[in-house]
């Protein structure tokens, strides 16, 4: 409980959202709490001699559910990091793999460390030491603990896990898929740098293709001219943004960061502005009259929808009443707290969960674990087959128009896509949408279909928790 705000705190805050929807679900008690309880939390203090001198961390790896194996959630590193938070952000994997279909139970993991603090050899001797540490107990490890990047992790941080437990297990034909998000040239898979960021933006085009849904939110229309403010311009807020401003005609009105916030209803452009901050450290100068120091204060402007993709409880009882955005879309996990949810409920805005919004790393991740398992770059079979089947039909149209003198041409635009055949990023971003479509339609057919459900949020938890029990179920357990 954070007592200045009387509000739950994160872990808390999802088991209240939790036992809302199981309160609309028919589930024995025992099953009911032994899919909410966190399985086990390990937590590590190691040593690292650096600077001169010995320099203790504190780390944590958090299995919630182990329904399935392995059990799957990224390492975050932050000075926020605590038990609580990471036990949170293990349920809501869980929850998250049962709603998009991905084979994993849930599990998270952080270290308390501020990565900007120390040089990149440093974060390797750390990072290293903390996969020891992991891997030792079997908590990173292909068929049983996988995890993936966080907030303050990136691919870089995955190819020293990977290569750490190559090293502890050198005859493991499998070691690559022990750890998800690695770079492309260590195991990795092409779109999944971006593939959290990508998944928003279809998340929002699913959003958009449900009347029923935009209706509820009081818009029409689709994605275009839509006034969007998104809080953190890291790894998954900045893909966001740009896929949408660029491939959807968006218009980013604002932008929030540790260190403020630029405000500008004519748009602002992603690009720059994470140049600027790559450069500078943060987006203070980049352009003085539309920033603004208390960057928080952004969260509550007039915009169509609001994408807080950067840390927890951001939109909390302080803040709730001041939102003006018709629609939220969780990017980062957990920002909206049970008490503001509720407060933002009344309101009629409509906050796409968590869970879902934010389910494209995971899916990717699923799809890089299947690459590493099964040895082979997807499309690699079969695209030029498909290639070549393609240039039969063009070959036999093209013959048929000259034979029967018809007059036809195929454009040159049309005959290059279509010869195209899919290589592995095209088969990654299909499978992506395909999965956020599915899980989309089976939040929407409780949220329509069911009259004791008035939100995405509780009816996102009704058709994960089912899957979790069935899958309890058909154990015998
Ligand atoms: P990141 O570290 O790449 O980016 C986080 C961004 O938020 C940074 O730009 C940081 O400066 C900014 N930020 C930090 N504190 C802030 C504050 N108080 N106000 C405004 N901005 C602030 O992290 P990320 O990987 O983009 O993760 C962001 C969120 O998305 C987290 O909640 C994470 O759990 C969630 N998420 C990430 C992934 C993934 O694949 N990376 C997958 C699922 C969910």
């Amino acid at each position: 409980m954070n007592t200045q705000t009387m509000e739950p705190g994160f872990r808390d805050s999802v088991d209240q959202m939790f036992n809302r929807a199981v309160g609309l679900m028919d589930l024995s008690p025992g099953l009911e709490e032994k899919i909410r309880v966190c399985n086990a939390t390990y937590t590590v203090r190691f040593g690292v001699r650096l600077r001169g001198k010995i320099q203790t961390f504190t780390g944590y790896r958090s299995v919630h559910s182990e329904h399935m194996e392995p059990v799957k959630g990224g390492i975050r590193y932050s000075m926020g990091v605590d038990q609580q938070e990471v036990e949170a952000l293990a349920a809501l994997m869980t929850y998250k793999c049962a709603l998009v279909e991905a084979p994993f139970g849930g599990s998270k993991g952080g270290l308390c460390i501020d990565p900007r603090e120390w040089d990149e050899h440093e974060l390797e001797l750390i990072t290293r030491r903390f996969a020891y540490e992991l891997i030792k107990r079997d908590l990173i490890n292909p068929s049983q603990n996988v995890p993936a990047p966080d907030m303050g992790t990136g691919e870089r941080e995955m190819a020293w896990i990977a290569d750490q437990y190559k090293r502890m297990h050198t005859t493991d034909i499998n070691g690559n898929a022990c750890v998800t998000g690695k770079p492309l040239n260590a195991g990795g898979i092409a779109g999944r740098v971006e593939a959290t960021g990508r998944g928003v933006q279809y998340a929002l085009r699913a959003f958009f293709r449900d009347e029923e849904g935009v209706k509820k939110s009081g818009m029409s229309g689709d994605l275009d001219g839509k006034r969007i403010i998104v809080q953190g311009l890291g790894n998954v807020g900045y893909h966001a943004a740009k896929f949408l401003s660029e491939e959807d005609g968006s218009v980013i009105t604002g932008v929030i960061e540790r260190d403020g916030a630029l405000f500008n209803p004519d748009g602002i452009d992603v690009e720059k502005v994470r140049e600027w901050i790559a450069k500078h450290g943060g987006i203070a100068g980049y352009a003085d009259r539309h920033y603004l120091e208390n960057g928080a204060k952004i969260l509550e402007e007039e915009c169509d929808i609001l994408i807080p993709a950067a840390l927890e409880g951001v939109i909390n009882l302080q803040n709730a009443d001041r939102i003006k955005a018709a629609l939220i879309i969780e990017a980062a996990n957990g920002p909206v707290t049970a008490g503001a949810d509720e407060i933002l409920r009344d309101k009629n805005v409509v906050i796409i969960p968590d869970m879902y919004a934010n389910a494209g790393g995971v899916t990717v991740s699923y799809f890089e674990w299947v690459k590493n398992l099964s040895h082979i770059r997807f499309g690699r079979m079969g695209r030029r087959q498909e290639e070549s089947r393609h240039q039969l039909l063009i070959t036999e149209l093209e013959r048929l128009s000259k034979d029967k003198d018809l007059g036809w041409s195929l454009s040159p635009d049309f005959k290059d896509k279509y010869l195209r055949g899919a290589g592995e990023l095209e088969l990654v971003r299909s499978g992506l949408d395909d999965t956020m479509r599915i899980a989309y339609q089976s939040m929407a057919d409780v949220w329509h279909g069911r009259d004791d459900v008035t939100d995405l949020r509780t009816a996102a938890y009704l058709v994960a928790i089912g899957k979790v029990a069935a899958s309890y179920r058909a154990k015998g357990l």
